[in-house]
């Protein structure tokens, strides 16, 4: 039996599974960082265990993926930006393999999503990919010849961090012009929120009831497709910044295939269509047009997945 846990801002995902690749059992549960590290950790454990319980089956090791900066090597948090205290230093393998009784090992949950496509997913079938996850940030992961590239530090394939924009908006890294702050959840909603606002963007208006809260990329999408022009334009600016990153990697790396998961990815066809179409405008020292664009085939399961193949790995990537 292995285990793989998604530790994310809000939620705490986990699932077990069998030699085979078979999911056993599986739950979340809120994640309520701002208990702190000790309190999260502990309630990982346990739900590890009650899983375990519900298949009589104990884990011979557990993958955890990480919101942030990880010591790969001693399975230690070095920073996390969006919880309280962002955990510096926290030995969460050691105290998690107390807890649960086998080896724990951490990767960053955006590399971690990577490698659950990689085992799981559309990459079952190439050697070399690209992931972007799309959602409240921007993250992602690189294989190469079959390998995820992690760099001395576990952070290399920060892709929303590529700059687009040389004097665009300030990002959350400190950076400016980020990728993230044009392709992201909140920086694609921002845009549908002012339309709705204005008055520019009736369809949105009926779908969100005129609630800014219940506007996002999947409403924005639904709107886009009865015929909102304003909204629809708004996604293929975001998309085609995403598509301009897409063919920076391409022109680097010339991947077989690039995934989009996160929520943003719920846009669809309007944002893969958008992205190929990006790609292909863009890369022309080579042709680009074998270069698959897919949306997750594992969705919000990709991290928990992933998990299941770090254990199953020993932590070896
Ligand atoms: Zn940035």
């Amino acid at each position: 039996m292995y285990a793989g846990v998604d530790l994310g801002g809000t939620t705490i995902a986990c699932a077990l599974a069998s030699a085979d690749g078979q999911i056993r059992s599986e739950s979340s549960i809120p994640t309520r960082s701002n208990e702190g590290p000790q309190a999260v950790i502990a309630r990982i454990a346990l739900l590890v265990k009650e899983l375990s319980a519900q298949v009589a089956g104990t884990p011979t090791a557990v993958g955890v993926g990480i919101p942030g900066l990880i010591d790969f090597d001693r399975g230690r948090t070095r920073f996390l930006p969006n919880f309280p205290t962002q955990w510096r230093g926290v030995p969460v393998a050691d105290v998690l393999a107390r807890e649960i009784g086998c080896p724990v090992h951490l990767l960053n949950d955006a590399r971690l999503a990577t490698l659950g496509e990689l085992v799981f997913g559309h990459g079952r079938s190439v050697h070399s990919m690209v992931l972007f996850t799309l959602g409240t940030g921007v993250g992602g992961g690189i294989v190469i010849d079959g390998k995820l590239r992690l760099g001395p530090l576990g952070a290399a394939g920060e892709l929303g961090h590529q700059t687009i924009v040389a004097d665009g908006l300030v990002c959350g890294c400190g950076s400016r012009g980020c990728l993230e702050t044009l392709a992201s959840g909140p920086a694609i909603t921002a845009e549908g929120v002012r339309l709705m606002k204005s008055g520019l963007a009736p369809r949105l208006f009926e779908i969100a009831h005129g609630d800014a809260a219940r506007v996002g990329p999947a409403e924005m999408a639904q709107a886009a497709a009865a015929g909102e022009s304003t909204v629809r334009e708004a996604i293929l600016r975001a998309a085609r910044y995403l598509g301009i990153g897409a063919a920076n990697l391409v022109s680097a790396l010339h991947p077989e295939l690039i995934v989009l998961g996160g929520g943003v990815a719920a846009i669809g066809d309007m944002l893969i269509d958008a992205v190929r179409a990006e790609i292909l405008g863009r890369v022309r020292m080579f042709p680009a047009d074998d270069v698959r664009v897919e949306r997750s085939l594992l969705g919000d399961r990709a991290g928990v997945w992933g998990g299941i193949a770090l254990a199953m790995r020993g932590g070896a990537i």
